[in-house]
């Protein structure tokens, strides 16, 4: 069985909607409202069309929907309607309700029966069929609400539903069946129910639901005076009582014509909680053969019966001013049977109406739309956890209030369980969030003052950033700066390094010459030492040499005085020794001069020997000072190289340095734009609070 898709027959006006949940309040069946979006809409496929929550709102916000507009429009345009009204139209239009139809047949219709005649029919239906199947209990059913009430909630009913057609529907078939010539008209209903339109749907009879107050709306709107129209009576058998159908009870006044007694198995029930608490109960009671129910069930969905359906607009209206109308009718309508001839007057009658009524004609059927309703019923576990998610722990806690609609807590948490509802719909969840706040109003002073703190202390601690961000900005300037100095100084070490090392070959080959000039020295010395030594044997030769000249010179001497004393023959001799005397002196004087100029040698070897020894001890000096100079130099290359090394550590130092200045850096602007972020944050709280707060206090005087 699929779900049946049903003709709305209520609109919401959503601008107009509170949201104070009147209409669920007063619906019998709830859980056709939707609760759960911004305003309460209504699933058509659960409504019943009872009409209250039209009446239950004072917002105006839910409004009858019917075929009015279509129906003139119809007529406008030539279609070919006749129209059946409902008894109410008398209540509806008091003295006028005949001049209406003068006004309906000059725009057009073809002609107007009285329902009252089908009711007429329909308790004939009724207790023909009480009398052929002696039922256990008869719902009567002139309401299609209660019928669809029955159809979707309580489908264990049908078959105590009355069999029989209501009296519009009786209507109908009435005029389908004997007035051939409207066979090819549509039918309007004027009618003060919006449900009647389901009715419709089903049964597929009517073509227009024209409510009595869409008509009355009409009529004032285009200023139609209906006094003007003439006054024209229904086609047709006129009815008797069944003229008070529309009122509470007039099915069993009719009833009564027919059967005297039938009262008191009746049960009379108006109103939608009357009606469906006791049809509830009724089915409750079904299986329960001790129970002995009514015969009859005489109900209404409406309190006021029809006159104050929701297709009247005058459900507010006091029960006599609607009815008084009605019991004027049926008064004039009584009339026509004397109280002597009462009996075979309506024996007569009675005979006339069954020339409308056939067997079989009036049979209704109806339809299980319990499909329809798939609500779920939460578990226990559930409903203790919808119950909490409303701020409901205990008992006391279920309150019961109705404020919500349902009446009962555990209906509400049906409804959110099924998703047309919301807990914050509850009133109790809606206080012990005030309370809350309530409770928690010092808690947002606290806060604002903590969260003033609090921005305060942020604001200090930005302005210490900012200060810390120059700082890390100027030492990560100053540490780029030093490795670059460092840099450099590294290159220069690098480079004096690589000139030290260079020149300490240059060093090397300086000992090694420095070395080879004092062993030079020092053989230059011993060779002048040498030549000292030689010329000082010169000199003695020289001096032997000289001493030999002078032996010689005297030795001549003593020659050429012999040879002198030797006469001629010593001339000879004389001579030779004069020539031996010259050649001593002239070995003497040259002795003299080599001795003379020997001793210039002797002097200058000395000096340049003494000259030498310094010279000597001065290389001597210089190389110990090259000696000391290489090994400085040594010395000087490795700190260099150390230096170099230590540098490229220090280098890398700064490099570090400078890679956590720049992650200080980027830390800090992290930290700066979380500041920035954590005072945004302390400042919508401090305005959220204050916001709170404001809205409680409104809430409050509200
Ligand atoms: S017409 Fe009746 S059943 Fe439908 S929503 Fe209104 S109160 Fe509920
Ligand atoms: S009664 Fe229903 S439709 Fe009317 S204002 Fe209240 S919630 Fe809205
Ligand atoms: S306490 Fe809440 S859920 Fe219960 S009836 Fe009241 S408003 Fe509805």
């Amino acid at each position: 069985m699929a779900k049946t898709q049903l003709t709305p027959v209520v609109r919401v006006d959503e601008e107009k909607c509170v949201n104070c949940y009147a209409c669920i309040s007063e619906c019998p069946v709830k859980y056709c409202m939707d609760a759960s979006k911004e305003k309460v809409m209504i699933n058509p496929d659960l409504c019943i069309g009872c009409g209250n929550c039209i009446v239950a709102c004072h917002h105006e916000a839910r409004l009858p929907i019917d075929d009015t507009a279509r129906f003139f429009s119809d007529l406008k345009n030539g279609v070919k309607i006749v129209a059946v009204a409902a008894p109410a139209v008398a209540s509806v239009f008091p003295a006028k309700h005949l001049n209406l139809n003068g006004f309906l047949k000059s725009l057009g219709v073809k002609d107007i029966f009285d329902v009252s005649l089908g009711a007429e029919l329909t308790v004939i239906s009724y207790l023909n069929y009480i009398k052929k199947e002696n039922p256990r209990l008869v719902i009567a059913q002139p309401c299609p609400a209660i019928v669809s009430y029955i159809e979707i909630y309580h489908p264990e009913l049908i078959p105590h539903l009355a069999p029989a057609d209501s009296p519009i529907l009786h209507s109908i078939k009435m005029i389908r069946e004997y007035y051939p010539q409207y066979k090819d008209h549509k039918i309007a209903v004027i009618s003060p129910c919006i449900a009647k339109r389901r009715e419709f749907d089903e049964t597929k009879t009517a073509e227009y639901n024209v409510t009595m107050l869409a008509l009355k709306n009409y009529v004032q709107a285009e200023k139609i005076d209906l006094a003007s129209f003439p006054s024209i009576e229904y086609t047709g058998l006129l009815a008797e009582r069944a003229v008070g159908f529309s009122s509470p009870g007039g099915l069993l006044d009719t009833a009564e014509r027919f059967l005297p007694g039938i009262r008191r198995k009746t049960r009379k029930l108006e109103g939608v909680h009357s009606i469906y608490a006791y049809l509830i109960e009724t089915a409750n009671a079904l299986n329960d053969p001790d129970i002995e129910f009514p015969l009859l069930i005489d109900c209404l969905n409406c309190e006021k019966g029809c006159n104050g359906g929701p297709g009247t607009g005058n459900s507010l209206l006091p029960v006599d001013k609607l009815e008084s109308p009605i019991r004027k009718r049926s008064a004039e309508l009584e009339k026509r049977f004397s109280a002597k001839k009462q009996k075979e007057q309506y024996e007569n009658y009675h005979k006339q109406l069954n020339q409308y009524w056939k067997q079989g004609l009036y049979d209704r059927t109806y339809v299980n739309l319990s499909e329809n309703y798939d609500k779920k019923t939460p578990s226990e576990e559930e409903l203790t956890a919808i119950y909490h998610s409303m701020k409901k722990y205990t008992k006391a806690d279920i309150y019961d209030c109705g404020a919500c609609g349902y009446k009962r807590c555990r209906r509400m948490a049906m409804a959110i369980h099924n998703g047309i509802n919301v807990p914050e719909n509850c009133a109790q969840y809606t206080l012990a969030i005030l309370k809350e706040k309530t409770d928690t109003e010092k808690l947002y002073k606290l806060l604002q003052e903590n969260i003033a703190s609090a921005s305060t202390l942020i604001n200090g601690i930005s302005s210490l950033i900012n200060k810390l961000n120059d700082t890390i900005s100027s030492q990560a300037e100053t540490i780029a700066h030093s490795s670059d100095a460092t840099e450099k100084m590294i290159d220069s070490i690098r480079e004096t390094s690589g000139i030290s090392r260079s020149k300490q070959a240059s060093i090397k080959n300086l000992i090694g010459d420095a070395v080879k000039s004092q062993d030079s020295m020092k053989a230059t010395i011993d060779s002048i030492e040498d030549i000292a030594k030689s010329v000082d044997g010169i000199a003695q030769a020289i001096k032997i040499i000289s001493a030999i000249a002078a032996n010689t010179n005297l030795l001549s001497m003593n020659a050429a005085i012999e040879s002198a004393h030797a006469g001629e023959a010593g001339k000879g001799f004389g001579v030779v020794a004069g020539e031996i005397r010259r050649l001593s002196e002239s070995t003497r004087e040259n002795s003299r001069n080599i001795a003379q100029t020997l001793k210039s040698i002797i002097d200058g070897i000395a000096v340049t020997e003494k000259q030498s020894e310094d010279t000597g001890i001065r290389i001597t000096s210089i190389a110990k000072e090259i000696n000391g100079f290489a090994e400085t130099m040594n010395g000087l290359i490795d700190t260099f190289n150390e230096l170099s090394t230590e540098s490229g550590e220090i280098t890398a130092s700064l490099d570090n340095l400078q890679s956590q200045s720049e992650m200080v850096k980027t830390d800090y602007a992290e930290i700066l734009s979380m500041t920035e972020k954590l005072r945004e944050t302390l400042h919508n709280m401090s305005n959220l609070s204050s916001t709170e707060t404001a809205v409680d206090n409104s809430d409050q005087t509200a």
